[in-house]
Parts: C-alpha cells; sequence; structure tokens
C-alpha cells in the first residue's frame, strides 16, 4: 500500500518513519531536488501546480496526505477527483488564509482576538482607530514561522506601514499580552473516531517555535476541556480526517485561537517518544481508517528545536534520557535541521535533564531559562 505525500520536508520523513512498521509505503511529491524525504523514500521532483506531473504522481496510490500547508489548493482539489485527499481540501483552504481562519474560529464560537481585514493605507488606519495600538499586522496568506508579520506599537510603528504596506489581503490583529502559548494536537479517523493529546506549552523566538514543553505545566482540566472542544467543533464541521493543530494564547484564563495547521505539527514532535502513540503514526491510522492509537503521554517531554546549527551528537546523546533527530538538510541561518526531545517521569527530573544539556543549548533562542526560571517553571 502506497500512500502520497504532498511536500517533503522534515514532517513527511518523520512520518514515512512512523509507516514503516505499519507496512506502508510512501512516493513524495516536492519541488525540491533536496527534499530530505530522498533519503528515505521514492520522491517526485515538480511543481504543486504541474498537473501531468501530478497526474504520474497519484498513479496507483492508495490516499494523498499532505505535510506543507502552503501546497496550492488546486493541486489537493485535481488530485481529490483521482484518489482520497486528506485532510479534506476546504480544511487546507481555510487554513491558507488567516481571515478565513480566524472566521472559522468565529463561526464556530471558538474565542480569538479581535481583527481586521486591511487592504490599503485607509484601512490599516481604520482598523488601528477600531483595535488600538499594539497590534499585529499580518499578510492573510502564505506567512509562516513569523514572515510576513509586523508589530505596530506606536504611531510611527504605523505610519511607516503605512508607506511600506505590501500587495494583497492583510489581518490586523489586537496584540495579546498572552500569558503563554498553548498547542492542541487533536486526530480524527475517517471512520469518525477523535482522540486529543494534552495540550503543549510552546516558547517562539523570532515567530519560531524553539521549546515545547507537554504536558504543558500547570496543565487545568478547564483549559484541556476548552482546547478539545475547539478541536472537536473543527474536526465535526470540516469532516476532518487526519492530523489537526490548533495554536492558542492562554490570556487570562482562557483560550484564543491564533492558527491551525491541517497536518502534523511541529509542537507535537515530543509524541514521538513522549506519547502511547506518535502524532504521525495517528495521522496514518487516521487517513487509513484505522483504530487510533492512545494519546496519553508516556512521562513529561521537552522538545528543543535545531535551527540554523547542529551541537555535537555525542554530547546530546550523553545525557540521560535526550533524543536526537536530524534531517538530514544542510545547515542555513533559520532553516530547522533536527531537534532534540528529553523525557523524564517528573516535571522536576526534566527540569534537571534540561540543565545537564551541553552549553550549545544555554543561547537565549533555546528558551531553557523560561522553561527552568522559578516563576514560570517546570519547578514550580
Ligand atoms: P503566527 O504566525 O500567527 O503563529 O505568529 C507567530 C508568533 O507571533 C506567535 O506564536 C506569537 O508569539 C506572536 N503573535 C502572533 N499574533 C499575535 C498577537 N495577535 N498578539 C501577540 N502575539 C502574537
Amino acid at each position: 500500500m502506497t500512500i502520497g505525500i504532498l511536500g517533503g520536508g522534515q514532517l513527511g520523513y518523520m512520518l514515512a518513519l512512523a509507516g514503516y512498521p505499519l507496512g506502508l509505503h510512501f512516493r513524495f511529491l516536492d519541488p525540491s531536488p533536496e527534499a530530505p524525504v530522498g533519503r528515505i523514500a521514492q520522491r517526485v521532483t515538480a511543481d504543486y501546480t504541474d498537473q501531468a506531473a501530478l497526474e504520474k504522481f497519484s498513479s496507483g496510490l492508495e490516499l494523498v496526505t499532505y505535510e506543507f500547508e502552503n501546497v496550492p489548493v488546486e493541486a489537493a482539489r485535481f488530485l481529490a477527483e483521482r484518489v482520497p485527499v486528506y485532510p479534506p481540501p476546504a480544511a487546507l483552504e481555510a487554513a491558507q488564509d488567516r481571515l478565513a481562519e480566524k472566521g472559522l474560529f468565529r463561526q464556530l464560537g471558538i474565542a480569538t482576538t479581535e481583527f481586521a481585514a486591511v487592504s490599503n493605507p485607509g484601512e490599516l488606519d481604520s482598523a488601528v482607530k477600531a483595535l488600538g495600538l499594539p497590534a499585529v499586522l499580518k499578510t492573510s496568506r502564505l506567512g509562516y514561522d513569523g514572515k510576513g508579520q509586523w508589530i505596530l506599537r506606536t504611531p510611527q510603528d504605523l505610519a511607516k506601514a503605512k508607506s511600506e504596506l505590501p500587495p494583497g489581503k492583510l489581518i490586523l490583529e489586537r496584540f495579546v499580552p498572552f500569558t503563554r502559548e498553548l498547542s492542541v494536537l487533536a486526530v480524527r479517523s475517517s471512520n469518525g473516531e477523535t482522540a486529543i493529546y494534552p495540550l503543549v506549552e510552546n516558547h517562539h523566538r523570532s515567530g519560531i517555535l524553539r521549546l515545547s514543553l507537554a504536558p504543558a505545566p500547570r496543565l487545568e482540566a478547564p483549559i484541556q476541556r476548552a482546547a478539545e472542544g475547539a478541536a472537536r467543533r473543527v474536526l465535526e464541521s470540516l469532516n476532518y480526517v487526519g492530523m489537526l493543530a490548533i495554536e492558542f494564547f492562554e490570556h487570562q484564563g482562557e483560550l484564543l485561537a491564533n492558527e491551525m495547521a491541517p497536518r502534523v505539527h511541529n509542537s507535537g514532535h515530543w509524541t514521538i517518544e513522549g506519547a502511547v502513540t506518535s502524532q504521525f503514526e495517528n495521522h496514518l491510522r487516521a487517513v487509513l481508517g484505522l483504530p487510533l492509537g492512545s494519546t496519553g503521554p508516556a512521562g513529561n517531554c521537552a522538545m528543543l528545536n535545531l535551527i540554523g546549527d547542529l551541537p555535537k551528537s555525542s554530547e546530546v546523546l550523553a545525557v540521560p534520557d535526550a533524543h536526537l533527530h536530524l534531517y538530514g538538510k544542510s545547515p542555513r541561518p533559520g532553516r530547522k535541521l533536527g531537534h532534540v526531545t528529553l523525557r523524564a517521569a517528573s516535571p522536576e527530573r526534566l527540569a534537571l535533564r534540561l540543565s545537564e544539556l551541553p552549553a550549545f543549548f544555554r543561547r537565549p533562542d533555546f528558551c531553557l531559562d523560561v522553561a527552568l526560571a522559578p516563576s514560570a517553571s517546570l519547578r514550580a
């Protein structure tokens, strides 16, 4: 049985690694000849808009899924006429456009920060009048990892943004002075079964995820229930199949949904060692209509992204309970090259393990100071 995957980055790589024990085969489509999956699976190198290549790619596949959320929706729809495509292209479409995404959250009664559509300097002025400063201006489409985003704090920032406004649809959001960022990973199978992982606490620098703590420290039942309720509403409303991630801000004891990803997610990498069933395996089980695996945690985890350069493997692996994942990409600033997961039997033990990581991890962008600080801490 061969599964087709659009996108050949590390998420696809880890999907394939989870699928081999289930006897699955994989075929990837990615425009880049350097896509990491080339090392472990069949890879078709072609543009997502190349219909002849899509046709050839889909031949003999059981189904198609994707690991990259900016796959053109037309490509997903073209394939869906030939072979089942999960998650449904409608989910891809909603997730690609921040205005549509926040509109969907609203429609489902899921709280978000206040926002307004902006497509010219006049609309930006009115939006700032309505929402106030500080605010965050984002391109509505094709933004990721903090790209295409500007924080407006002062009238000068507003004037600058107006003079440099990029073309296309934008969204202005009220800035949320959040307590923390959390994400929920949920999965729905083609037979309707759902399962949800415990919330994860995420720390970003320059818009890129650096550190996830799972389950989120000091996780209270009402917050977990609220996240599960939101995830279920999205899953049901889209007749969703596969893994879904929703990112939230925790603010004044409530969750505000920021965005969703219709795919396996970086904040779920801890599940490889830290949950009974990984997000990658559960995604495959879901799209194949197989029973889902338990989403229960197997201890306390910290996942650290390795961005731009790599530590010495021997130094990482010298830390008990550390697991190293390298994606086989050549180093480049800002590029996700791998991750490390530490798993421990308790939050205190996890804090100890984090403090034992080599000096490489003391850089501020690993956010260890936040995780280990006595106030917001694993030790609290
Ligand atoms: P996003 O691309 O929407 O996930 O934004 C990247 C990061 O910017 C988020 O993880 C937050 O840390 C920050 N951010 C985005 N939107 C807001 C907002 N409305 N208020 C405060 N911080 C935000």
